[in-house]
Parts: structure tokens; sequence; C-alpha cells
């Protein structure tokens, strides 16, 4: 009988993630590894750790799908820029996988195979996998210490000409804005992020404290910090008018560990969404929390290798 799970990767700079992922995105066994980010090989002997120790767990597990961090080259298959494993900056992945690792395996972006995976099988998922009520069209913003993302387009995540597509949270919303870390000016993630609520909460007269006890002061009617969610939602809602006049896409699934503010972001998103963008475009597009946390890069990784690589 043909073999019918795969090994989900989620590679960030200090840890890797392992899973084994059945067809319906469901994690039937799972592990985290350190990663030493001294040099490429070290990364990928973790890989080839990660991958024979999974293979051991279930036999059944006949490809691998990992996510990478960074800017990757998907016709080169090379890491372009990896701020947090420099290491990699350059290097082919082929040939250091294949070093490693026994099984056919694909590489994508870890915000595209969260988005994969929301869509298959969390917030886009309302029937099972590929369910008949599932959109077609779907993005994902994660929001946390930066707002990343990715874009399913009749049912196919959009890599566009060679893999770059599916950054959100670059999308310019105040020109004359603060610098960003890519290099431009008033990108969303400057104005959207567990910092930008700080600021916001400070800039109205909040204590210098985190953003989950800014969420949590707000939960308990605090109104610093229901304005302070209010002015980043405003700013989130802004991006997501752009969005949906762009692309009327069925679903936007917001997740990240800024979600965790629920109501208190997501409703002045959507007030300020609806202010902006075309009304009839507004309302065709659901704006829904993401369902599956931080296991969506790993999920998604691993229902992407399996539908390419292991075929229906
Ligand atoms: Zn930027």
């Amino acid at each position: 009988m043909m073999k019918q799970k795969t090994i989900g990767l989620d590679l960030g700079g200090t840890f890797l993630k392992a899973g084994i992922i059945d067809r319906s995105g469901r994690i039937s066994y799972r592990s985290k590894y350190t990663v030493d980010a001294s040099s490429a090989e070290r990364v990928f002997e973790t890989i080839g750790q990660a991958v024979r120790e999974c293979s051991i767990a279930d036999a059944d597990v006949a490809a691998i799908g990992m996510g990478i961090p960074g800017i990757f080259d998907q016709a080169d298959q090379k890491i372009m820029n990896s701020p947090n494993l420099h290491c990699l900056d350059g290097r082919h992945l082929i040939e250091l996988m294949q070093s490693v690792c026994p099984l056919p395996f694909l590489f994508d972006n870890d915000a595209n195979c969260a988005a994969f995976g929301e869509f298959k099988a969390g917030a886009g998922s309302h029937d099972g996998p590929g369910g008949t009520l599932s959109p077609r069209s779907f993005i994902l913003l994660t929001i946390g210490t930066g707002v990343g993302g990715g874009v399913i387009l009749d049912g196919k995540l959009w890599h566009g000409a060679r893999g770059y597509a599916g950054e959100p949270g670059h999308i310019v919303i105040d020109r004359k804005g603060k610098p960003c870390h890519c290099g431009g000016i008033g990108c969303l993630e400057t104005l959207v992020s567990a910092s930008a609520v700080v600021e916001a909460y400070k800039a109205r007269g909040g204590k210098d404290v985190t953003c989950e006890e800014v969420a949590h002061v707000a939960s308990h009617g605090d109104p610093l910090a229901i304005g302070a969610f209010e002015d980043v939602g405003r700013n989130l809602g802004i991006g997501l008018s752009v969005i949906i006049n762009l692309l009327n896409p069925e679903m936007i699934a917001l997740g990240g560990g800024v979600m965790g503010a629920g109501d208190f972001l997501l409703r002045p998103a959507r007030a300020e969404a609806s202010k902006r963008a075309f009304r009839e475009s507004y309302l065709s597009t659901r704006i829904v929390i993401a369902a599956l946390g931080n296991d969506a890069g790993m999920i998604g990784a691993g229902l992407m290798a399996c539908e390419k690589l292991l075929g229906t």
C-alpha cells in the first residue's frame, strides 16, 4: 500500500520542530531540536537527526517538507538572506539536504508553509482538507515581532516570479513612517507588531510592559490598553484594505502571538478595512482568527510535501 504520511519540518533560528503529518494535517508524533547556527553543515546534521528519528517513530513516512526562515529563491532552491540563520545565506539547499536525508523533499519559505497549513487544515478548512466549503483564495497574516504571511490563489500557494511573493508585512501604509528592518519606510509591520502595541500603549500614557500584559489589562477593561489595540488594529485594517482591494480573497486569517488579543484587535481592524476597501469587496472577504497556532508551519510543510511528492 502507498505510504501516506510526511515529515513536516519548521526550521527557525533557535529550534527545529519536526512532526509526522497525515493527509488531513493531524500530527501523530512531534519533537523539537536545538539548532546550532554556527554552520550550515551543523544545521543540516540536526535536520538529518530529526528525519532519522521521525522515520523510526513511524515507518509510514515517505517524504519531507521543510519551512525555511528568510528570503528563499524557489527557482534556484537557495536562501538569499536568512536574518536568523545567516550561515545558510547563499547556500544551495538540495545538496545539503541530500547528504542527510534519503527521502524525497521540498522546501518553502516558513510563512508560506504556515499559510498553506492554515488553508488546508486550519482556518481555511471547513469540511476537511480541500473540502467543497473551503475557500479557494486565502491570505494568512501572522502578527508577532513582525508581520509574515502567505497568499493562496485558486487553491495554490502563490510564489510570484521566483518565490518572493507573499510579504504583507511590507505593504507601505505610511510614506513618512518609521524605518523598517527590510530597508523600507512605514511598512505595515512597523505599525502592527507586539512592539507596536507596547509603543501605542506608552503613547497613551501606559507603562512600559509586554504586549501580553497590555492584552491582559485590556481584558480587565483598561481604557489605555483597549485604546492601544484600537490604534494598532486600525493600522492593521489599512493593510487589510489594500489586500482586499487588490485580491478580494474569500478569506484572510490573522495569526501570531499578538492576535491573542482577539477582538480588541480584530474589531478596529475590521472597522477600518470596511471604511477603506470597496464595500462589496470587503463584504465578500471573511476576516477570521487563524486556528493552528505555532504548528501551522510544520503542518503546512508536511501537507505541501504530501500534495506535491506523494500525489493523491
Ligand atoms: Zn518592511
